[in-house]
Parts: C-alpha cells; sequence; structure tokens
C-alpha cells in the first residue's frame, strides 16, 4: 500500500482509512479514540472526553476497569476456548451465578446481543409447540413498534424501522407487531393462541429511551401468564444496573436490587425469559446469555442450538467478575441516585431553553429532545451539530433519528463528574442558540 506523503493528523488518517477500508454501516462522529479509563476516553490527540455512549451501554463498569484486566489477563494465559464439546472449570460456577443473582433455573450462553435474543426467539417458538400444543410452524410472537433487539434476518424482520430492514428480505415470518405501551392492543393480540411469547425491551433504547407507563410491564407480565404466553424481557441495553435496579424489569415488582440483592426470583410476576448482554462482560468481550426456568429451558437437547464460543472459560471468568463489580461497587445505586439528579438538571435547560423539548429516561439511560432547526445561513442545526460541540467541550453522546440525544455515561461516575457534564452540556445548549 502506498502512503500519502501529505501530512495528515493522527485523527484525519484513522478516518480516511476507516472510511475508505471499512463498510460504511455506521455514521460516526468524528473522534478517534484510542485509549479508554473509567468514565474517560482519550482521542489520537491526547484530548480526553466524558464518554456518555458507554458503547451502547456495554461499558456501565466504566473502561478498562482494573479488576477486569487483570481477569482477563489471568484467564488468557489459562486457557480461553474449549468449545462446547468438552466441559470447562468455568462455565458451571458461571451459570450458578448468573442463575441466582437473576432468579432463574437455568441459563444459556451466547455471545452478542442478538444471538441471545435469537436463542430467546428459537426457545419461545419451541416451547409453543413442545408445551403449549401450538400446529407445527404456526407460532406467532408479539413484538413492539419501534422495537430494536439487533441486527440478523431473522430480527429485522421483527422490525419497523426501515433503515434496518429495508431491501434485506425475504423475512421470517411469525412475527405480530403492536404499539408499544399499549396494554388494550397487547390484550387484543394475545387472543390469538397461536402466540407463544411477547418480545419486549423494558425501555426502548435505540428507538431513543422511550419509557413506558409505571405500570405497563407489570401488567402486561400478568396477561401473558393469563394466556400461557412467554413475556420475554430483552434486557440487552437495560439490564446490569443500566436503569437503577439490576434488570429494569426489577422496577416492575418492586424488587429491591437498587441496594444490590436482587429479588426477582421471589415474584411469580416477574418475566418468563430474560435476555442479557452488552455490559455482561464489562465491555471487554462479547458475552450474551438468556435465562429461564427448567420448563421452559428443557425445549433445548443436545444439538438443537448451539455457539462456538459460547460458554468459554474466558467469557465466564469476566462476567462473574463483571457482576460482581457492579455489586461491590453499588452501581445500581448510583445509577438510580444520580440519574435523578440528571435529568433534575436537564429539566432547568428545558426550561431555559426553548430548543430543548424533554428530558426522559430511568436511572442512567436518557435522552434529550432537541428542536431541529436552521442557522441564520441557513445550515441545519439538529441533534448532530449539538453532539459536535459536545464533543469539542469534552463529552461524546451520539444522536438519533434526527433529534434525540442519548446520555448514558458509565455508571461509575461519581457525582462531581456529573455536575461537570452538566455544565458541558449546558455550555454547548448555550453555544448551540
Ligand atoms: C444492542 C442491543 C441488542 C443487540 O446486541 P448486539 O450485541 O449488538 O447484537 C439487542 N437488544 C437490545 C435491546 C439492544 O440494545
Amino acid at each position: 500500500m502506498q502512503h500519502s506523503i501529505v501530512s495528515h493528523t493522527r485523527t484525519q488518517q484513522a478516518i480516511a482509512l476507516e472510511d475508505k477500508y471499512g463498510a460504511h454501516n455506521y455514521h460516526p462522529l468524528p473522534v478517534v479514540l484510542d485509549r479508554g479509563q473509567g468514565v474517560y476516553v482519550w482521542d489520537v490527540e491526547g484530548k480526553r472526553y466524558y464518554d456518555f455512549l458507554s458503547a451502547y451501554s456495554a461499558v456501565n463498569q466504566g473502561h478498562c476497569h482494573p479488576r477486569l484486566v487483570k481477569a482477563m489477563q489471568e484467564q488468557a494465559a489459562e486457557i480461553t476456548l474449549t468449545s462446547r464439546a468438552f466441559y470447562n472449570s468455568k462455565l458451571g460456577s458461571y451459570a450458578e451465578y448468573v442463575c441466582r443473582t437473576f432468579g432463574y433455573e437455568k441459563m444459556l450462553p451466547m455471545n452478542t446481543g442478538a444471538e441471545a435474543v435469537e436463542t430467546a426467539i428459537k426457545m419461545a417458538r419451541r416451547w409453543g409447540y413442545k408445551k403449549k400444543g401450538i400446529a407445527r410452524d404456526q407460532a406467532k410472537i408479539i413484538v413492539c413498534e419501534g422495537n430494536f433487539h439487533g441486527r440478523t434476518i431473522t430480527i429485522i424482520s421483527a422490525s419497523t424501522d426501515p433503515d434496518s430492514n429495508t431491501d434485506f428480505g425475504p423475512y421470517t415470518p411469525g412475527f405480530v407487531t403492536i404499539p408499544y405501551n399499549d396494554i388494550p392492543a397487547l390484550e387484543k393480540a394475545l387472543e390469538d393462541p397461536t402466540v407463544c411469547a411477547f418480545l419486549v425491551e423494558p425501555i426502548q433504547g435505540e428507538a431513543g429511551v422511550f419509557v413506558p407507563d409505571e405500570d405497563y410491564l407489570g401488567t402486561a407480565i400478568k396477561l401473558c401468564k393469563a394466556k400461557n404466553v412467554l413475556f420475554m424481557a430483552d434486557e440487552v441495553q437495560t439490564g446490569i444496573a443500566r436503569t437503577g435496579k439490576l434488570l429494569a424489569s426489577c422496577h416492575s415488582h418492586g424488587c429491591d436490587c437498587t441496594s444490590g440483592t436482587c429479588r426477582n426470583g421471589e415474584y411469580s410476576h416477574k418475566p418468563d425469559v430474560v435476555i442479557l448482554g452488552k455490559a455482561v462482560s464489562g465491555g471487554m468481550y462479547p458475552v450474551s446469555l438468556v435465562l429461564a426456568n427448567d420448563a421452559v429451558m428443557e425445549v433445548f437437547t443436545p444439538g438443537s442450538h448451539g455457539s462456538t464460543f459460547g460458554g468459554n472459560p474466558m467469557a465466564a471468568r469476566l462476567a462473574m467478575e463483571a457482576l460482581e463489580i457492579v455489586k461491590d461497587e453499588k452501581l445500581a445505586e448510583n445509577a438510580e441516585r444520580l440519574g435523578r439528579l440528571f435529568r433534575a438538571e436537564m429539566q432547568k435547560l428545558v426550561e431555559e431553553f426553548p430548543y430543548v423539548k424533554l428530558v426522559r429516561g430511568k436511572g442512567l439511560l436518557n435522552a434529550v429532545i432537541i428542536e431541529p432547526r436552521k442557522a441564520a445561513d441557513g445550515s441545519p442545526k439538529t441533534a448532530w451539530e449539538l453532539c459536535l460541540l459536545l464533543r469539542d467541550n469534552g463529552l461524546l453522546a451520539k444522536p438519533t433519528h434526527g433529534d434525540i440525544i442519548r446520555f448514558a455515561p458509565p455508571l461509575v461516575i461519581t457525582e462531581e463528574q456529573l455536575m461537570e457534564c452538566c455544565r458541558i452540556i449546558a455550555l454547548s445548549v448555550r453555544q448551540f442558540a
């Protein structure tokens, strides 16, 4: 390869290479990161930023947590991958650990969030045939408008977002779509006896942090139970303390896991299936899993599902350490407390600036809605332009849908750091005028 002799900054060079050789399936904010620690990331020029995306909530424990770095280094020198053709010394204790932590009888380990969602879909369909008695190939799964569950062909077949699914057909059949946060629509859809499951995010993250009504999940769980339909919570983004409880679905039954111990298992009205990913490994490595009780999970038999990397000793070791960090550092409590503070600070901006429309969220998963405008010279002023100002002022966040900015810092953020971030956001909003 011939290198250009034109002198580039390291930023321009890295961006040019990604643009030239990488598929354009993302539209990144122009900043090139190469180091992270806790709530901070540094770009290749040495400038420091607060990370307010946290890799879509995968680094709740903060970047390069020293305990995770140590666990990864140690495990890398022992053994990393055995495949499930053999037992390994870490998976059993990891499986026990997550089952006890979240209150389920069984877990199934995968790698990415989308794989865990696929696993849940397969499990629900098979459960529908073997346990509920639905006629073969007739099982349906209810999903919500605006959902985000991943990127596979089957998952985008359940998506209503044209950016995600246009020109990727033919689609996988078997999904019924209803509006989010709409109990009557769910009741109606549940009348169909061929429905095996309701797959839903406790808060719609990618759609722009849509928080449903307080009683939505609890009511939905009860309705599903009454109709012998599996309630499957996709907690890939909302789980692992992000919303102020270990699982966001715990908000629906008053489980006390803000204070550290999740009692999800003690509640009869809890999700039948929980799907986790992202922060399960604290951002070190793709680790996902599906949780359910025996009566559901037992539909999987040898050969019916699997993954070469799923349940590997590195993943098991990292996930246990990452979940221990969440407990030891009281990250759920921190998310709950600082989330309230953050929304209160953002509310001040909503009141002061007419183009800051709204703040919403739970714990440290929040979004601010910006009214898109035009500058005096006619150029657009959208959430993207505000994110560029935030970047220049030392804070990284990503816009979605043109007018929404999600704010989701690592949960290890301190009150002092959070207040500094609120000042950075306020300054940027002022400059946006
Ligand atoms: C990110 C996400 C997924 C997909 O996870 P990947 O690891 O990107 O495959 C699924 N569901 C939700 C709610 C997510 O936020």
